[in-house]
Formats: C-alpha cells, structure tokens, sequence
C-alpha cells in the first residue's frame, strides 16, 4: 500500500481555532450518520442492543490477512480470564440465534494494532462497529440492506448536512451511489492487482464495491466443495474498506474442523460449539461497519482519529 506521510491527529488541547471547527463539523457528520443508520436498522425491525466489554470469548481475529495485532488484553476476573472485546461476532451468533434475530449493537472494540499502523490512516486502537446480525439470512439480504442503508444516509446528509459538507470540500466528492453496488471476487482482484488487491479496487472504483471470497476467521462459512467463502467486505472509492460480513457457520462439524485447523483455542468457544452440536445455533449472516472509517470517508480525513474526540492513533497514548 502507497502510505502518504500525513500528519496525526492531535488531541483537543491542542488543537488551533480552525482546527476546532472542522473537529466539529466531523462531529456533526458523525452524530447524524448514527442517528441515520441506528434509525434505519430500527425502522426494519432490529433490536438495538447494548454492548459487553470484557467477556471468556471474543473474536480471535485469527487467520485474517488483514490482522496485526500487537497485544491481546487479558484479565482475571472472579477467578476467570476474560478478554476485552475485539468484536461481539460470538455475542452475536449466539444472540441472533436465540432471543433477538435482528439486532445490531454500536460495539466498541479495542485492537491493539501494531504501532506502523498509526501512517495507514485506517487504524485506531479503538473503534466502534455498528455490528448486525440476522437470523435465516444470506449475504444477498445483507447487500440490500446496507445499499439501503448507505443510500439513505448520503441522500439525508447532502441535504440536511450540507454547510457541514460544504465546509469540508466534500459536496462534489459525496454522492448518492449506484444500487445495486458491483460485487467482485477477491480471487479475481488478486489475479489483476496481486496481493495488494485492496489498494487497486479501492483506487480504481468510482462507486461503493462488495468483494467477496475472502479465506479468514472460522465463523464466515467456507464451501468445503468448492473452496469459496461466502463472505464479503464494503471498499469505498479513494478510501478502502468499511465493513467485513459473512453468511455464518453454524454446524457443529465445520466449526470444529475450522477451529482445529486454524489452532484457534478450543476453549474459548466451547458454548458456541455446544449450541451448535444441539441443533441451536441458526444459520445467520451480518456485517460490522467501523463508524470512524465510514465518517472519515465521508468528511475526507487523512486519518480517521479525527473523527475521535479523543483519538487513538496506534502506537502513542494520551492523557485522555
Ligand atoms: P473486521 O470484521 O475485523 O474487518 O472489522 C469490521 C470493521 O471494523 C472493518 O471493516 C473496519 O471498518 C473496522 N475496523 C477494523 N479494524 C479497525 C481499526 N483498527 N481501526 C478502525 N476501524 C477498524
Ligand atoms: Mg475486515
């Protein structure tokens, strides 16, 4: 990936008269995009539920390309280790399964990502997903229904944020995109654009993308047939990745075979496994969208810690 060297985002205190104000404007942006997407996910039925910090089981991030995490936080509690949260993905499975088939949750999440990573301008040590999962549901009715979403959102804002956007030069570079959005398979990516696929779809497309077939965590499901994941992740044009979904495993046999493949420790998910091995777990699918990405796409920053109050840029930490 070609990183620019750009400058990173300094905390509140610091910040000049105008830089003030484009912190605020982005913190205008950011308080209208959740009260747009929590509102369309309510209005289609979702349950909105709270999230869980510290937990036994949470997501392994583990085989993913993409992953680069510097330290795992682990603590006991009660006489028990837990974790905090990386992604409610386990939370998820099990709680789209039972009591609540659509839900979504704005999930903080704390990755500890290597301190290089502070220059991609993509990666902050704690961000929030806005994490949805649906019960009896395929990749094809996650596609809709984030389009849907992603439609409404930027129509409303271009309309109701316009001075915002306008102070942030994004009014031309902002517009309601096509539907439905292209899908491309990541094998076909790789074939074009080698192994730094990411950075050609996401420096070519003039539109929003899905790609699909990406070889990561145990719980996307794999067609053991034919080699294909159906999965997927949302690039935005200039910009890059925004959210990662997946039709989910929820058979006892693959679970297990992937979890021992992959050396991800059985343990921790042993409730996952028992739901599964008892008929319980559903099969599902979902998607998480990183809030500070999508509103950073949307204001134009060079790193999304601007879209932070306090920031996290990998690497250093402040007062607050
Ligand atoms: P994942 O399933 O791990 O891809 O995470 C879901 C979404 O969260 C990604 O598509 C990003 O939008 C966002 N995300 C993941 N890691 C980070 C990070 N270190 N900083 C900011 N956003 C992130
Ligand atoms: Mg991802």
């Amino acid at each position: 990936m070609i990183q620019q060297e750009i400058e990173l985002p300094k905390p509140l205190d610091q910040l000049t008269a105008t830089e003030l104000e484009r912190k605020a404007c982005i913190g205008k942006v950011m308080t209208y995009t959740l009260k747009s997407l929590t509102d369309t996910f309510v209005n289609k039925g979702f349950q909105w539920l709270l999230p869980v910090a510290l937990s036994q089981s949470t997501d392994p991030l583990w085989p993913d390309p993409g992953a680069s995490i510097e330290k795992r936080i682990e603590v006991d509690i009660y006489g028990k280790p837990v974790r905090t949260t990386a992604s409610m993905i386990i939370h998820k499975l099990v709680a789209s399964s039972t009591a609540y088939p659509k839900l979504f949750i704005l999930s903080p999440n704390i990755r500890i990502e290597k301190a290089e990573r502070a220059k991609t301008g993509k990666h902050i040590y704690e961000f929030t997903q806005l994490d949805f999962e649906m019960c009896n549901a395929e990749s094809k009715d996650v596609f809709s229904l984030v389009e849907d979403a992603i439609c409404i959102l930027i129509k409303d804002l271009k309309r109701e944020m316009n001075s915002e956007l306008s102070q942030l030069c994004r009014c031309e570079s902002i517009q309601v995109p096509k539907v439905p959005f292209k899908i491309y398979d990541r094998a076909e990516l790789e074939a074009k654009y080698g192994l730094d696929w990411e950075a050609g779809i996401a420096e070519e497309t003039t539109e929003p993308v899905w790609i699909t077939n990406i070889p990561r965590e145990f719980y996307d499901f794999e067609d053991f047939k034919t080699g294909k994941w159906d999965n997927y992740d949302l690039f935005l044009p200039q910009f890059g990745e925004v959210l990662s979904g997946a039709k989910r495993e929820y058979e006892y046999t693959k679970i297990l075979s992937k979890i021992e493949r992959d050396q991800v420790k059985k343990d921790n998910y042993s409730l996952v496994l028992k739901m599964a091995k008892d008929g319980r777990l559903k099969p599902t699918a979902g998607a998480g969208i990183g809030m500070e990405r999508l509103v950073g796409w949307i204001s134009g920053v060079k790193h999304i810690a601007e879209c932070q109050p306090f920031p996290r840029v990998p690497g250093s930490v402040q007062e607050l």
